[in-house]
């Protein structure tokens, strides 16, 4: 189906040639038409199925037939990083429109964002948080809003924005047309679909709750003190050209970031300690390829949209499957492809085992090659972690054999975590670009293998 055949305006489907969009993707195909025929709709996409420019397409077309009466359109999304990533968005589509387009946002001076409001812009995007802090006294403004978009909704709810959410709704004119995005249906979005929409029709792509069918994910069995090493060993690849690096904790991406800039990658952080200018700097180095990889935690990650990352690696396994589903969504975006890889502690299997029960596939075990799983902690990191406590003083005349990669390193290995597999295990390794070995169906159980291709 071309885009010419769904209804939208001829600057936007200019806007959108010109951006180089061939053919509308699923959820747009399904979700222009309802928007544009001015029903509510509720939209299960995962993130890079192009659901920004499902909503954002028909909304311009829209305002852009009627003249400007002030604030038209409000889109609320969870992050800062993806209010300006769908302003970026807009301002594409909208570039052959006389629209304007304000965002409001933490971390940065109100004024501006109010002025922007008094003056009347078409369309504001915004985070809950600082919209509710700058909109009771200025009510007037919203009174003319005919859109209403939540977009990640189940993202604002895991974050604790229904509350502040009810309250702007609450503001907000009754008559409107409501679009809610979510990745994934729980009850309890459900429940918040029947607060905020009227008879809502609802388009929903692909498996729910299924990770992006674009992605190629596998698992790297790991001890914790290894996890380092084992992603500077993969970075020697150049295979891995641009890559997003989840840690759990803001600590860890500092520490991660500083361990591979002195390994000579260069590596950009975005946390929420960092300010607002350094996460859209860090981001801009990054989609412009001056940084290699950017290191992350969930919530300053979230709404990444950066064309081209190659892969996205957990560095520490995500404890709930909804941060999985988001996490590897940055890369393999719209129609292209991208790997996920997951480094899976001891620790993490339950996690892991959660997933695939969730997913109903399994992610396949692989195993870097060239890489010494062998290797000792750092004498620092002994006794920390579940490898084992530290080593007792060296007695008067004992001979030892040493521990880590040197030249007289040890035969057997010294973490048994995964032992088991490699006693009964036949080899299981298939190779796959960045010189990392995939491995065949495991047989038996939730962890079986049962196929994440990749597509187009
Ligand atoms: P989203 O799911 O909105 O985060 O979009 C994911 C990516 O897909 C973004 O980088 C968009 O620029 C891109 N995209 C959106 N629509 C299309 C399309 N019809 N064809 C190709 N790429 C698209």
């Amino acid at each position: 189906m071309p885009f010419r055949s769904l209804g939208l305006n001829e600057a936007i489907l200019k806007a959108v040639q010109e951006t180089g969009y061939t053919e509308p993707t699923p959820i747009q195909s399904a979700a222009i038409p309802s928007i544009l025929a001015r029903r509510d709709l509720i939209g299960i996409a995962q993130t890079g199925t192009g659901k920004t420019a499902a909503f954002t397409l028909p909304i311009l077309s829209i305002l852009a037939t009627a003249p400007s009466r002030g604030i038209r359109a409000l889109v609320i999304a969870p992050t800062r990083e993806l209010v300006v990533q769908i302003e970026e968005n807009v301002r594409v589509y909208a570039k052959h429109l006389p629209l304007t387009v304000a965002t409001i946002y933490g971390g940065v001076s109100e004024r501006p964002q109010i002025k922007a409001l008094e003056q009347g812009v078409d369309l504001v995007i915004a985070t809950p948080g600082r919209l509710l802090d700058i909109i009771r006294g200025r009510e007037k403004a919203f009174a003319g809003i005919e859109f209403l978009v939540l977009d990640e909704a189940d993202r604002m709810l895991d974050m604790g924005f229904v509350p502040a959410i009810r309250q702007i709704v609450k503001l907000l004119p009754r008559k409107r047309q409501t679009l809610f995005f979510s990745a994934t249906l729980s009850r309890e979005i459900e429940k918040l679909t029947g607060e905020f929409l009227q008879e809502p029709e609802t388009v929903e792509i692909g498996r729910r709750s299924n990770p992006a069918e674009t992605v190629a994910q596998s698992v790297y069995e790991i001890t914790p003190h290894l996890k380092v090493p084992l992603l500077q060993h993969l970075l020697q690849h150049d295979g891995l050209s641009m890559v997003l690096v989840f840690t759990r904790t803001k600590h860890g991406a500092d520490k991660i970031a500083k361990k591979l800039i002195a390994a000579g990658i260069s590596t950009a952080t975005i946390h929420s300690n960092r300010s607002q200018n350094q996460r859209l700097r860090a981001l801009t180095e990054f989609r412009e390829g001056k940084v290699r990889v950017l290191v992350a935690t969930d919530i300053a990650a979230r709404g990444i949209d950066v064309d081209g990352i190659s892969h996205v690696i957990n560095f520490d396994f995500p404890p709930n499957h909804e941060d999985y589903v988001h996490r590897i969504g940055r890369t393999g975006r719209a129609k292209s492809v991208g790997d996920a890889i997951s480094f899976v502690t001891r620790e993490d299997e339950d996690a892991l085992r959660a997933l695939e029960r969730f997913t109903r596939r399994g992610v396949p075990r692989v195993k870097a090659e060239g890489f010494d799983y062998n290797a000792a902690a750092h004498p620092r990191e002994e006794g920390r972690g579940p490898q084992g406590p530290r080593r007792s003083p060296r007695k008067p005349g004992e001979i030892r054999i040493p521990r880590n990669d040197s030249p007289a390193g040890p035969q057997q290995p010294r973490h048994a975590h995964f032992s088991e597999r490699k006693k009964s295990g036949k080899p299981r390794e298939v190779a796959q670009d960045g010189g990392a070995k995939k491995s065949a169906p495991k047989k038996g159980g939730f962890g079986r293998f049962l196929g994440f291709g990749r597509k187009g």
